[in-house]
């Protein structure tokens, strides 16, 4: 169910039955010469609707800035700060608990918005008004992914590319594949500068003249489709054992015995 093609009265019978709500976040931001900078919310907005589509749950329109300062050099790359962004999740996480909602995956598919994400759902799970968790969608297949291809590569590689190509082929620039991987990095290890373990480095252009990492000329659509068909499996046994568990399996743990103030 897709927020934004139901009307009112649908929506009121969906949370007559269910509490759990969908929310796809990405960014918008360079991904190379070869993808568009909407990479990042396409591939959340796919996989959390089709997750949607499958099993009845409610989606919400995508979040489609997030916290991408690291990629600021590059043209068009958008971003809001750190804490606007984890206000502005927070808020609509909020709002949604107001129709009834007390659970919610955020499907990202950025990684600059995982700690915030994690941050949002840590203050809804103290306040015990909704269970929030973050979801991205490489990590929940990593050995496939390690499987499929030599270098994955975190940013506008061939997991991306072939990601992309599944879900929106017009957009990619096959016919830039071979300079996207001359003109960046292979292996992000190789490159990170690190000093005596300390990370000196803050922005992507520091590490990658072109923007991205790995190579993206082992990516297909059929490669594509693989990851997407694995991934989506993964983000539904997520939303069924969150809707399976009771409300108060969620919350957090009571404070251990004596309890603060018990004998006053
Ligand atoms: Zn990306």
């Amino acid at each position: 169910m897709y927020l934004p093609h139901r009307t009112w009265p649908d929506l009121g019978e969906y949370v007559a039955e269910e509490s759990l709500a969908i929310v796809p976040v990405g960014s918008t931001e360079q991904h190379g010469p070869h993808l568009p900078e909407g990479t990042d919310h396409m591939i959340a907005e796919a996989l959390a609707r089709e997750a949607s589509e499958r099993t009845g749950y409610l989606c919400t329109p995508p979040i489609t800035v997030g916290v991408s300062p690291h990629h600021r050099q590059f043209h068009g790359t958008m971003w809001v700060d750190a804490p606007v962004f984890r206000d502005y999740v927070e808020n609509l996480s909020r709002n949604l608990t107001y129709h009834g909602i007390d659970r919610i995956v955020y499907v990202n598919a950025h990684g600059g918005n995982v700690p915030h994400l994690r941050e949002v759902g840590r203050r809804l799970h103290e306040d015990e008004v909704a269970f929030a968790c973050e979801w991205m969608w490489d990590e929940s297949i990593p050995e496939l992914i390690e499987e499929v291809f030599e270098t994955p590569g975190p940013h506008g590689g061939p997991k991306e590319t072939a990601m992309i190509m599944h879900v929106a082929r017009k957009l990619v620039r096959e016919d830039r594949l071979e300079a996207a991987r001359d003109g960046g990095v292979q292996a992000v290890a190789d490159e990170q500068p690190s000093v005596e373990g300390a990370r000196v480095f803050y922005d992507a252009i520091e590490v990658t003249d072109n923007g991205v990492l790995g190579d993206q000329t082992d990516a297909t659509p059929e490669v594509g489709e693989e990851l997407f068909e694995a991934a989506t499996g993964a983000l539904i046994r997520l939303l069924e054992w969150l809707d399976d568990r009771p409300f108060a399996h969620l919350m957090p743990e009571p404070h251990v015995e004596p309890r603060p103030g018990s004998r006053r």
